[in-house]
C-alpha cells in the first residue's frame, strides 16, 4: 500500500522515481513547495457550517456492531435478483411488498377517494392535495400534479374519477423520468465517491455495490475515507472481508483525502476496476463536512483527471422532506451525479423520490429495499410507479 506521509523536504519525486506521496497543495506532484512541506492532516476549516446545514446533517451515529447485521450476510448461492433478469413479474411483486408503507398512504387513500366521488371538483382536489403532501411528494410536486390534473379537468380530458389515478401515474412517471447520468469516459479504475449524512446507508450500499460488481467479474476496492470514527473503518473492513474485496484504510483521524490518494495509486498498481470511496456523514464540529468532501474530490481529480467518475449521494427515505435539503446541500458542494434512496422498505414516504426528482432533477440510480445484500435495486421509474399504484 502506498503510505501517506509528510514530505521529507527537498525530495524531487519525479527525479527519484519514488512512490507517490500525498501532497494536497502540489498540482503536479513535483517538487514540494515550502508550504506543502508543512501539511497538517486536519487543517482548520475557515468557515463553520450554517446552522440550518448543521441541523440538516445532524443524525444519530451508528456503531459498527449495530450496522453489520450478523444474519444479513448473503446466503450461499444468493443471486442478484435484478429487474433486468427476466424476472419482472416477481420483481414487481417484491417491490410492491417492500413499498407497502408508501402504498398504504398513497395508493390506498387515492383508491378510496376515487371510489367515493362522482366528479372531480375542488373538494376532490383538496383531498388529493392532502394525500400527496402526506406521502412526502413535497409542496412543489403536489402543486405541479394538481395543476396538471386541474388543466386536464378544465379541458375535459379527465372526465371520470377513475381516470384520476392514471393521470397521476403518468405525471409521476414523467417527473421521475430523468435521463441517467453517464460518466464522460470509461476509465480504469472507475472511481465512485459515495456521500451522504450519517446513518443513511452509505457503507451498506457500498457493500451491496461491491458485491454486485464482484459478481459481474470486476476487481473491486473499498476505501475507508470515513476516518472520523474507528467504528466506520471497522465496519467497512468487515464488509470487505465478507464480500471478498480489497480495502484501503489508514488510522482513525487520518486525512480522508490522503486515504483516497493512496487508493487511487494502489488501484492503478493492482489493476482494479472499481474503487468505492466511503466518506463520513458528520465530522467533528471543527471540521466542515462539505469542505472535506470537496477536498477529496479535488485530490481525486488531481491524481486521476476525470475522477471521481461518479458521485453517488445516498439518501434515507424515512427522513422525508429533509432528504430534499440534504440533496440540495450535497449537490451544491460536490455536484452529485445520481442518487441511491435507501430504506424504502421501512418508509411510508416513498413519495420523496418524486419530490427530489422534481426539485433537483437528479437521476435516481439505486433504491434500497432492505438490509440484505440483494436488496439494492436499479431504479426504474415505470416499475416504481407500477409497484406503487397497481
Ligand atoms: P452510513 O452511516 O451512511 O454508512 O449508514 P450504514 O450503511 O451504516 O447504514 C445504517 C443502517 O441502515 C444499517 O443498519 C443498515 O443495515 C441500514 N440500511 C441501509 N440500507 C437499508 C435499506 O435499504 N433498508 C433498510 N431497512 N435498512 C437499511
Ligand atoms: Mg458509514
Amino acid at each position: 500500500m502506498i503510505k501517506w506521509r509528510r514530505r521529507s523536504g527537498k525530495k524531487n519525486k519525479k527525479a527519484e522515481n519514488a512512490e507517490p506521496e500525498y501532497d494536497e497543495n502540489s498540482s503536479e506532484q513535483e517538487i514540494a513547495s515550502p508550504e506543502s512541506e508543512q501539511i497538517e492532516p486536519d487543517p482548520e476549516p475557515e468557515d463553520t457550517p450554517e446552522p440550518d446545514a448543521e441541523e440538516i446533517l445532524e443524525t444519530e451515529p451508528v456503531s459498527a456492531d449495530q450496522i453489520v447485521p450478523e444474519d444479513s450476510i448473503f446466503p450461499a448461492g444468493s443471486e442478484i435478483d435484478d429487474p433486468e433478469n427476466g424476472k419482472k413479474g416477481s420483481f414487481i411483486k417484491r417491490l410492491k411488498a417492500r413499498l407497502a408503507g408508501t402504498r398504504s398512504v398513497l395508493t390506498t387513500r387515492i383508491d378510496h377517494l376515487v371510489l367515493n366521488i362522482k366528479e372531480i371538483n375542488d373538494d376532490v382536489l383538496d383531498d388529493l392535495e392532502e394525500i400527496l403532501i402526506t406521502s412526502d411528494l413535497g409542496v412543489a410536486t403536489t402543486q405541479a400534479l394538481l395543476d396538471a390534473i386541474g388543466g386536464k379537468v378544465a379541458r375535459r380530458e379527465l372526465d371520470s374519477p377513475q381516470k384520476l389515478k392514471g393521470v397521476l401515474r403518468e405525471e409521476i412517471v414523467h417527473t421521475l423520468d430523468i435521463p441517467p447520468y453517464e460518466p464522460e469516459t470509461a476509465a480504469k479504475p472507475h472511481i465512485i465517491l459515495v456521500v451522504g449524512v450519517n446513518g443513511v446507508g452509505k457503507t451498506t450500499t457500498i457493500a451491496k455495490l461491491a458485491q454486485r460488481y464482484k459478481q459481474n467479474g470486476k476487481k473491486v476496492m473499498l476505501v475507508a475515507a470515513d476516518t472520523f470514527r474507528a467504528a466506520a473503518v471497522e465496519q467497512l473492513t468487515i464488509w470487505s472481508e465478507r464480500v471478498g474485496v480489497e480495502i484501503i484504510k489508514q488510522q482513525t483521524g487520518a486525512d480522508p483525502s490522503a486515504v483516497a490518494f493512496d487508493a487511487i495509486h494502489a488501484a492503478r498498481a493492482r489493476d482494479t476496476d472499481i474503487v468505492l470511496i466511503d466518506t463520513a456523514g458528520r465530522l467533528h464540529t471543527k471540521v466542515n463536512l462539505m469542505d472535506e468532501l470537496k477536498k477529496i474530490k479535488r485530490i481525486t481529480a488531481r491524481e486521476m483527471p476525470g475522477a471521481p467518475h461518479e458521485i453517488l449521494l445516498v439518501l434515507d427515505a424515512t427522513t422525508g422532506q429533509n432528504a430534499v435539503n440534504q440533496a440540495r446541500l450535497f449537490n451544491e458542494a460536490v455536484e452529485v451525479s445520481h442518487l441511491a434512496m435507501t430504506k424504502l422498505d421501512g418508509s411510508s414516504k416513498g413519495g420523496i423520490l418524486v419530490a427530489i426528482a422534481k426539485e433537483l432533477k437528479l437521476p435516481i440510480r439505486y433504491i434500497g429495499l432492505g438490509e440484505q445484500m440483494d436488496d439494492l435495486k436499479d431504479f426504474n421509474a415505470a416499475e416504481y410507479v407500477e409497484a406503487l399504484f397497481d
